[in-house]
């Protein structure tokens, strides 16, 4: 079992698999993003050596996909199989923009997928086009409907940004959960280098969402008395069949019971998603670290995992926008 200094367990790997997108959200990475030469990035076979580490010497038990673009790594479905069958590992999901899932979803859930969540930022092909850059929203519906029709379970991401999708989009999305049995989730923007100063201008919080839904729909009701789902705090609008979660990790940080370590695209693990420690796990694979080598390095970083971001102290990580990391 991975543990860190401060007691948590660190059970929950999110591996990005690629630095590669086929979108530019505006919060998420510049519309020049350089990426970064394949080679330099966790091959397969590199991904097959640390998964029996992280699931049966250190005791990761689930596993989130992500990137990038996850569904843009070649060999998805082979990868997700063998996660899938590797001794030790519980459960897997992906966050994905959905725009591949039309015709991805049900290999995905044949090779051992179990849930998605899925980026939608507005329903408004037009506010969606404004946010990604240039993605249509119809792609992610016809994601959506295969992503049901393979049986995958969904929630939604909204990031919600000042100006582009505040009002009306945040309505929209949460009257979906009238219709869908979906966790329809507002994420707060968090800042990240080359990105930061637009995204400490136009983050929203959750009181202010709430008002807005409130106003339009009907008062959201709490529901666990606040207890996080995840990272989220879950509420419903009444008769609704999904729920909203709202994850306020800049005005409500959950750090406390953060059980989560990163792997990124280029092979570092990387201790908390909002400061730049990582530990380079890429060279000593390809220089013939043992799999004891290995062990050690990461039991030995994840006992330094910090212990919760400093945006209040205005520490801003630099050195990565998101989709490097894996969000
Ligand atoms: N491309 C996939 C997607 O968009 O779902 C997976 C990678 S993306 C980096 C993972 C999640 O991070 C998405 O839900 C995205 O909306 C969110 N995200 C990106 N930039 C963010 C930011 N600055 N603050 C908060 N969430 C962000
Ligand atoms: Fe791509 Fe996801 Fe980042 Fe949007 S949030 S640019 S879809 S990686």
């Amino acid at each position: 079992m991975a543990r860190d200094r401060f007691g948590r367990m660190i059970n929950y790997l999110r591996i990005s698999l690629t630095d590669r997108c086929n979108l530019r959200c505006v919060y998420c990475m510049p519309v020049d993003m350089v990426f970064r030469p394949k080679a330099e990035l966790l091959q397969d076979d590199e991904l097959d050596r640390l998964m029996p580490l992280f699931a049966q010497q250190l005791g990761f038990y689930k596993f989130r996909l992500t990137g990038g673009e996850p569904t843009l790594r070649e060999n998805i479905v082979s990868i997700v199989e063998r996660m899938a069958h590797t001794p030790g590992v519980e459960e897997i999901a992906m966050t994905t923009n959905g725009i591949l899932l039309g015709r991805l979803a049900e290999p995905l859930a044949i090779a051992g997928l179990r849930r998605v969540n899925v980026s939608i930022d507005s329903l408004d092909p037009d506010k969606f086009r404004r946010m990604t850059r240039w993605g249509d929203v119809a792609d992610v519906w016809d994601g959506l409907k295969a992503s049901t029709a393979a049986g995958l379970e969904i929630k939604l991401n909204a990031v919600v940004a000042r100006g582009f999708n505040d009002q009306s989009d945040v309505v929209d999305l949460a009257r979906l959960t009238y219709e869908f049995p979906w966790q329809v989730r507002f994420i707060e923007m968090m800042p990240f280098g080359e990105v930061a100063e637009f995204q400490q201008a136009n983050t929203v919080g959750e009181a202010e969402l709430l008002e807005t839904i409130g106003r339009s729909l009907d008062q959201p009701i709490l529901l666990h008395q606040g207890a996080l789902d995840g990272e989220a705090r879950l509420y419903q609008l009444p008769d609704a069949v999904g729920t909203l979660g709202f994850i306020s990790s800049v005005t409500q940080p959950f750090c406390a019971a953060c059980n989560r370590a990163r792997l990124t695209a280029d092979g570092r693990l990387r201790l908390c998603l909002l400061r730049d420690n990582e530990v380079d796990l890429l060279t000593p694979l390809r220089q013939g670290a043992s799999d004891a080598d290995l062990v050690a390095l990461l039991e030995a970083a994840i006992w330094e995992k910090p212990w919760g971001h400093g945006l209040a102290e205005q520490e801003v990580p630099m050195r990565r926008v998101m989709s490097e990391i894996g969000g």
